[in-house]
């Protein structure tokens, strides 16, 4: 394919890895010279990071393609991510496709591209399981306000309802110094937040014999990064150092992402999760009395085969009786291949949903609680871009919306505010009280 065809345009689904990945490979378009478009405008390429989670997750990312593949029929479409791994056939037979990459060639597009030809069978490569292991180092940039850094890939827990051991691999991930070399080329783009993410981000440190609290440290040093957030990190790998380490940091906020799943213990068991409810309820209190108006936001999966009325309660009331900040809710996806989808007792789609909506009231009621809180406080905001009818918005430390009238000169900027009420749209109105 010549390299005149400069047009090229990115589309990804699921989580932030997915989007740290698609944007490292973006940058190596730029480097060959191809030009960025929009997803809704014509484009020589398409690059699809698909996500395999549950079964809409996989809906939507073949409604994408087909979207694409009609607006650009001559476009050359490579399709990578977990979907592309699991289930490569299920893209390649996708009229129009051209490429379909494995997790670990995922970085190497362009180098495949030269092989395929366009209106040939789609080229599948590197979708083997035991070539899971390589790691591809990646963050996003493009976005001023924050940036998604991958600080570890794969896992080695096999909770029984999850495919992404068989998407992403084991668990692994690159040196400490490396990533620091990362979080300094990110700050010299003048991006002052950073997520870190991965896949069993607590777990890092596996196979270079470093640690998650090691790289915290490391991180905290980085000049130029003022925050750090921890993407999503599993109970019982939130050690009291950890905890101790972001009560007392300055850069690592108070905001916390943990997944539950379930507050039954026997659901925990048929999950092959690794804490019961005691363990999840210890940790969440030993947040919040080391940190002060801590975020917590929790990941719950509603409807897992085998779950009873009292199972849901157990999830339902210690939920109410922990008052973390939000719910992720998770009505159960069955997935191929996962032990979970030969276990008896499916759950009625009319009583997942029934659960679903009754947690998404505790959830409410528990964020508006938890904004009410903050009220009269003073805080941090990192200001985002966006003129958004007149108003700039941002989130402070502990993960509070903030919206103020737009002024151009705050974007990217941190500023200490006083937060005032609660605006229509359910943001908390402030007024500044010193900028950068
Ligand atoms: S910890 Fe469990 S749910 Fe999370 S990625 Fe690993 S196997 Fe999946």
């Amino acid at each position: 394919m010549p390299n005149n065809q400069k047009r090229v345009a990115f589309h990804t689904l699921g989580c932030k890895l997915n989007f740290s990945e698609t944007s490292t490979i973006a940058r190596q378009f730029d480097e060959l010279g191809f030009e960025r478009v929009s997803p809704n405008s014509q484009a020589d390429v398409f690059v699809i990071n698909t996500c395999s989670v549950t079964e809409h997750a996989e809906k939507k990312c073949r409604q994408a393609i087909k979207k694409f593949i009609k607006h650009s029929p001559n476009a050359f479409v490579a399709v990578v991510g977990c979907y592309a791994q699991l289930r490569p056939e299920d893209l390649s037979n996708i009229e129009g496709v051209d490429l379909v990459m494995g997790a670990s060639d995922r970085g190497n597009i362009p180098l495949y591209m030269g092989d395929a030809s366009k209106n040939a069978k789609a080229k599948i490569y590197s979708c083997e399981i035991d070539v899971l292991n390589d790691f591809f180092p990646a963050y996003s940039s493009g976005d001023r306000t924050r940036s998604f850094l991958k600080v570890q890939d794969g896992c080695d827990y096999h909770c029984t309802y999850c495919t992404i051991p068989n998407a992403r691999g084991k668990s692994r991930n690159i040196p400490i110094s490396t990533i620091i070399t990362q979080a300094q080329s990110i700050a010299s783009q003048g991006i002052k937040e950073i997520i870190l993410t991965g896949v069993n981000t607590g777990d890092f440190g596996r196979t270079t014999g470093e640690s998650f609290i090691g790289l915290l440290k490391e991180l905290e040093k980085v000049e130029g990064i003022e925050r750090y957030r921890i993407s999503s990190i599993e109970p019982n790998l939130i050690t009291d150092e950890v905890i101790a380490f972001v009560a007392a940091s300055n850069k690592f906020l108070p905001h916390f992402h943990i997944p539950l799943q379930s507050g039954s213990n026997n659901i925990l068991r048929l999950m092959k999760r690794r804490y019961n409810r005691e363990l999840f309820a210890n940790k969440i209190e030993k947040i919040k009395q080391a940190i002060p108006n801590v975020f917590i936001g929790v990941d719950v999966i509603v409807g897992f085969p085998g779950e009873t009325d009292n199972d849901f309660s157990d999830s339902y009331n210690l939920l109410n009786e922990l008052k973390p900040s939000f719910l992720h809710i998770f009505p159960y996806s069955e997935r191929p291949g996962t032990p979970a989808s030969d276990f008896e007792g499916k759950v009625h789609p009319k009583a997942i949903k029934q659960r679903a909506d009754k947690l998404q009231h505790l959830s409410y009621s528990l964020h508006s609680e938890f904004y009410a809180q903050n009220i009269g406080r003073k805080e941090e905001v990192l200001f985002e871009g966006a003129n958004r009818k007149g108003t700039i918005t941002g989130f402070t430390r502990n993960y509070v919306k903030v919206e103020i009238d737009f002024r151009k000169e705050l974007a990217g900027k941190i500023a200490s505010v006083q937060l005032l009420g609660t605006s229509n749209t359910g943001n908390l109105t402030a007024k500044i009280i010193k900028n950068e």
